[in-house]
């Protein structure tokens, strides 16, 4: 394939834009070569500014559960533009989609609308430290949830993949207030809950990771630290910016039956504009401004073509249930497609799967955390992602990330995906 054109502009965007990119994980500095700019999507395709088709794995890195430009939530948008595109005050749609989202997760009375999981995560943790009066958090090394302060502790695909897993701009007294767990490791847990009597808020927790690569929780760990907040009166956030919605209706929570005391989402729950929320049991959500003393705010939060295009989404996965299904078999037939080439070529690999998220993992041992997930062999990532480019397949340029499956993708996509493996697996 050619990528003239999208060269040309990544040097122009060098120029103007740090490293040309607006988000770090979108530049190919992991894998090597320069980014494809992107002129259209439609279903299943990303078209490049030098013309190409790909059969899109990242689709935006989740939200485009549906596929691009889905008509539904592309016609919500363009109707609510013609009336205005921002008011700062409130909108009968901001409770339209409030509704919806807390009839479709279970656990939550009220739910507050930002602009990005960032937000989100940064907000919901506020919340946690201001309704239980403590300072410490605890995360699991491989979790990201967004580029707050207090996260950027081993955080996952983005920071790993650009070697800086601590960040610098993040001050001492921040960084000590994060404590840092093993996921799937609950005596690591229990044994800093131990040394940190009485002074955690919460733990916050992708309760199925996806930025180390798709990991689930192992048989008993979540439960096991529901217990353990339970015990300590710490709360449990689960972090479903990239798992709700997309997992099942109600997220990791209905899929894993565990419960969360704040969750919070971003990427599907806006149908492809920024959008992030976090939601409660009213007893937690009431200490939030104005009812409460925890402040959180936005000029731009509740944005009507947000609520439009996030609206629209989550009433197409409402009435149509049988998606999550549809994913999860196109899923399930793509791992077992790619599994059987690659054991055809002697390649060592392991896949991880659930629902619609799957991650392929040149290493040998089974993936369980970040360790793990750090043992894969880069370099044959890259050749594999630079394969899969070259004959039409984007997958996401770092070996620490899901991919996506979109309800687009026909089985003739896949067939065609699995076919591009095959063919990849001779260089590797
Ligand atoms: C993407 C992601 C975030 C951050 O969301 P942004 O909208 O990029 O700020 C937080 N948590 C998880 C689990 C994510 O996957």
């Amino acid at each position: 394939m050619i990528y003239k054109r999208s060269s040309a502009l990544f040097t122009a965007a060098q120029k103007v834009i740090p490293g040309g990119v607006n988000s770090p994980v979108r530049a190919f500095k992991a894998v090597g070569g320069d980014p494809i700019f992107v002129t259209e999507a439609k279903g299943a395709y990303l078209y490049d500014e030098d013309g190409n088709r790909l059969i899109d794995y990242i689709n935006s890195w989740g939200p485009m559960i549906l596929g691009h430009a889905h008509p539904p939530v592309v016609n919500a948008v363009v109707d609510k533009a013609k009336k205005g595109t921002s008011f700062g005050m409130p909108t009968e749609i901001e409770t339209q989609i409030a509704e919806l989202a807390v009839s479709m997760v279970p656990n939550i009375d009220k739910i507050r609308f930002v602009n990005s999981g960032t937000e989100a995560c940064m907000s919901a943790v506020r919340l946690a430290r201001g309704y239980t009066g403590k300072d410490k958090i605890i995360k699991f090394a491989g979790c990201y949830h967004g580029h707050s302060d207090s996260f950027l502790i081993q955080a996952g695909s983005g920071a790993v993949t650009f070697g800086s897993p601590n960040s610098p701009g993040v001050t001492k007294g921040t960084a000590q207030d994060t404590l840092l767990a093993r996921y799937n490791d609950l005596d690591h847990v229990e044994r800093i809950i131990m040394s940190n009597q009485g002074e955690i808020a919460c733990i916050i927790i992708e309760p199925i990771a996806g930025n180390m690569g798709c990991i689930p929780p192992v048989k008993g760990f979540l439960e096991g630290l529901r217990s353990l907040c339970d015990t300590h009166g710490i709360l449990l956030i689960f972090d479903e910016v990239m798992t709700g919605f997309r997992l099942a209706k109600g997220g990791a929570q209905e899929l894993t039956g565990v419960d969360a005391d704040i969750v919070t989402f971003g990427k599907v729950i806006g149908g492809g504009l920024p959008v992030g929320a976090f939601a409660a049991r009213a007893e937690i959500m009431n200490h939030l401004a104005p009812l409460g003393p925890v402040y959180q705010a936005g000029t731009l939060s509740g944005n009507p073509l947000a609520m439009a295009a996030g609206l629209a989404m989550l009433n197409e996965l409402n009435n149509n249930p049988e998606i999550f299904k549809s994913l999860a078999s196109k899923t399930e037939y793509l791992h077992h497609g790619i599994a059987n080439t690659l054991d055809e070529h002697n390649i060592t690999y392991t896949i991880n799967r659930i629902g619609s998220m799957i991650s392929v993992h040149f290493a040998g041992d089974t993936v369980v955390d970040f360790d793990t997930a750090a043992k894969g062999n880069n370099d044959t990532f890259k050749k594999f992602f630079h394969g899969m480019l070259d004959n039409g397949v984007y997958i996401a340029p770092s070996a620490f990330e899901t991919w996506f499956i979109t309800e687009a993708l026909t089985y003739e996509d896949l067939d065609e995906t699995i076919a591009t493996v095959q063919k990849v697996a001779k260089i590797l």
